[in-house]
């Protein structure tokens, strides 16, 4: 049984101390995955990792929180440095990444309206988001990748206007012809309906181990056809039950496929063959995992 680690950040100093260990511990279970980049800096050492390891491919790509000053840091992410936001997507700059052999696609990048910046205008942040999420985008297009979506609600906006805005933006990429390979929803927690609305957009979603957190995600995960679907830890974060609030890694990809197929009433076989599919096809990954 192959399973695919659809989006994982292996490469995190989370991991610094016994990745090795980590990954024998995914490649026992059969497990390959994708580690995401989140800005220029995670976006090339993602690309050094993967490219140390096999059944590792990476992404690169500006996280929407990395796009305003006075942000949080995050520890897990970047030891020990002051984050410094980047504005725009410097396009020059990640076009000497994009045609690395392991780079698959671009991401993460999107809308997350969960942390608005105390003094900041909730519009203007919103535009800037929107802006930097619409140059990758393009940037996708001109490079011929898929790309990875993290979209994001929070008390201001709530999800279903974030997930509503993303829509706005994918549907006019493609009305200009662009993003002809699509791309996923990651870290999905929005409705069935959502989840269809993508669907028509020829979007995956990708679920992670918050289907295990409670009713909201499971019975979105009933409705939704695994053939829209891709499995992911988002490793660090994120660990499914009974391992929450400790530090995530890729075997759990397996607790996730398992709640998935309860949830489904389907085997966690299917659930491996279908999501691996998936990750193949979008991906373009070797046909070997298919086996
Ligand atoms: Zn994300
Ligand atoms: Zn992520």
């Amino acid at each position: 049984m192959n399973l695919i680690d659809s989006h994982a950040h292996l490469h995190f100093p989370a991991f610094d101390a016994d990745v090795k260990e980590v990954l024998k511990r995914a490649r026992d279970k059969g497990i390959s995955l994708i580690t995401v980049g989140t800005k220029y800096s995670t976006s090339v050492s993602g690309i050094q990792f993967a490219d140390r390891n096999e059944g590792v491919w990476a992404t690169i790509g500006l996280h929407p929180s990395h796009v305003h000053d006075h942000h949080f840091v995050d520890e897990n992410e970047e030891a020990g440095s002051t984050p410094l936001p980047e504005h725009d997507f410097d396009e020059e700059r990640y076009e000497t990444l994009v045609n690395h052999q392991k780079v698959v696609a671009i991401g993460e990048f999107g809308l997350d309206y969960s942390r608005v910046p105390d003094g900041t205008d909730v519009e203007t942040f919103k535009i800037d988001q929107q802006r930097v999420a619409r140059q990758q985008l393009q940037f996708a297009t001109k490079h011929n990748k898929p790309v990875v979506i993290h979209c994001r609600g929070g008390a201001t906006v709530d999800v279903t206007g974030a997930h509503s805005d993303m829509r706005s933006l994918i549907a006019e990429e493609i009305a200009r012809g662009g993003i002809d390979r699509r791309g996923v929803i990651h870290c999905f927690t929005g409705t069935a309906e959502d989840a269809a609305k993508y669907a028509e957009l020829g979007f995956l979603i990708s679920i992670t181990g918050i289907v295990t957190f409670g009713k909201s995600v499971a019975s979105a995960v009933r409705e939704i056809p695994l053939e829209q679907m891709m499995i992911e830890t988002d490793c660090p974060y994120l660990s499914p039950a009974p391992l929450r609030g400790k530090r995530n890694e890729p075997v759990n990809v397996v607790l996730v496929a398992q709640a998935i197929a309860d949830v489904k009433g389907v085997s966690l076989q299917e659930v491996a063959r279908v999501t691996t599919a998936n990750a193949v096809r979008l991906f373009g990954l070797p046909s070997l995992l298919l086996e």
